[in-house]
């Protein structure tokens, strides 16, 4: 990336007791947040959670029916849209398409006579790579080249608070994966506050310092991306970022930090710390990508959780890992994701196996997540 005098910290952001009520409908139930200045912020959630009415709150463009919302200490939580140190990346770029590139990207500094209006468009631009096509029209641009100038317009009054509502969402899935890593390396760089809003879960792990996501009005769970995906605290949140196989049992006992539950597949333990609960009926997770297969039962081993014997319904070879599907009798279907080490190394369908994988891996939510 380009060297660049873009520096200056961001602020950060605060939602106290947030409510937004629509005419018969609440789309936020309450909404507490503090987004550290500097950081690079997701929401991530399904449509209709309520992502985009957050953000057009702190945009202003819709007023809160309860709370204050806060930007660096200062509460703007009455103030105008374009009194606020805010700007925002929309999906669609809107770029004016009979202005150059460089006249689209310095047109806000202009209107308010900044000095060197030209001289700091050139710049943002440089901090996109984008330097060399600023005399062009956006029409003569890529998709991505045009998402590019939309931010460049955006940061070039280095507002202190960047808010992005799904916009890679328009692009295609190769230039989109390789957007967010420049998107994450420009946050970086420019060190202003990024609030991302995207239903893709791996846009939001992928970039995202954290992320907090939404369902139905209400923050589920707030965490770094690892944090969410290994230690997912609600059925919804292990769901939505990336796929678990879910166990249902009866607690038996819970001594030295370890839960012991009864499955219709076996014994298996999780560390209390990383249960929700710790009593009585509990739901047990684990991601597909923990487990291992074996043509024998495991020996018995503490560290370790076998479910079985289970039977092989199907095969998948995805490239970077082959799925299998086990069909363990009052358990279920069971995911698991085999790493392909071994060229053609495959068990067949229909054949008995194991599943097993370290303790460590498990996860514990109350017994009505699934
Ligand atoms: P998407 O990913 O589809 O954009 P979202 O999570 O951003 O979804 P919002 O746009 O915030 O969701 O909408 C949250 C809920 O509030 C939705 O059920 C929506 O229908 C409702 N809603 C949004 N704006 C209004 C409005 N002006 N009047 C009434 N209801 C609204």
């Amino acid at each position: 990336m380009a060297a660049t005098s873009f520096g200056e910290a961001g602020a950060d952001l605060e939602l106290v007791g947030i409510r937004k009520e629509f005419p018969g409908f609440t789309a936020i139930e309450e909404l507490d947040l503090t987004i550290p200045a500097g950081s690079f912020f997701a929401l991530l959630g399904p449509s209709g959670c309520g992502k985009t009415t957050t953000l057009r709150l702190v945009a202003g463009l819709e007023d809160p029916s309860a709370g204050r919302i806060l930007i660096g200490g200062a509460d703007v939580t009455a103030v105008k849209p374009h009194k606020r140190p805010v700007n925002t990346v929309f999906q669609s770029y809107a770029l004016f398409p009979h202005m150059t590139v460089l006249e689209n990207v310095a047109f806000g500094l202009r209107r308010r006579r900044v000095s060197d209006a030209l001289a700091k468009a050139h710049e943002a631009l440089r901090l996109v790579e984008l330097d060399h096509v600023a005399e062009r029209k956006p029409s003569q641009l890529s998709g991505g080249q045009q998402q590019r100038v939309a931010l460049a317009r955006a940061v070039v009054n280095r507002p202190a608070l960047l808010l992005l509502d799904e916009p890679l969402g328009a692009l295609d899935l190769k230039l989109r994966r390789q957007m967010q890593l420049e998107l994450k390396s420009i946050q970086a760089e420019v060190g202003l506050t990024f609030l991302h809003v995207t239903h893709d879960q791996e846009e939001a792990m992928t970039m995202a310092d954290t992320v907090a996501v939404m369902n139905k009005g209400r923050i589920e769970q707030l965490g770094s991306p690892t944090e969410l995906y290994e230690l997912p605290r609600t059925g919804f949140v292990a769901g939505f970022l990336g796929q678990s196989n879910l166990i249902t049992g009866d607690v038996e006992s819970t001594a030295g930090g370890i839960v012991t539950v009864r499955t219709a597949g076996g014994v298996l333990a999780v560390p209390a710390s990383r249960a929700v609960s710790t009593g009585g009926r509990i739901t047990l997770g684990v991601r597909p990508e923990k487990l291992l297969l074996h043509a024998t039962a495991p020996a018995a081993d503490a560290d370790q959780n076998v479910l079985g014997p289970g039977r092989i319904t199907d095969v998948s070879f995805t490239g970077v890992s082959t799925q299998y599907l086990v069909e363990v009798p009052g358990v279920g279907t069971v995911t698991v994701f085999a790493q392909n080490l071994v060229f053609g190394a495959v068990y067949p369908v229909g054949v008995e196996v194991w599943v097993a994988w370290h303790r460590e891996h498990t996860f514990g939510l109350d017994s009505d997540a699934r």
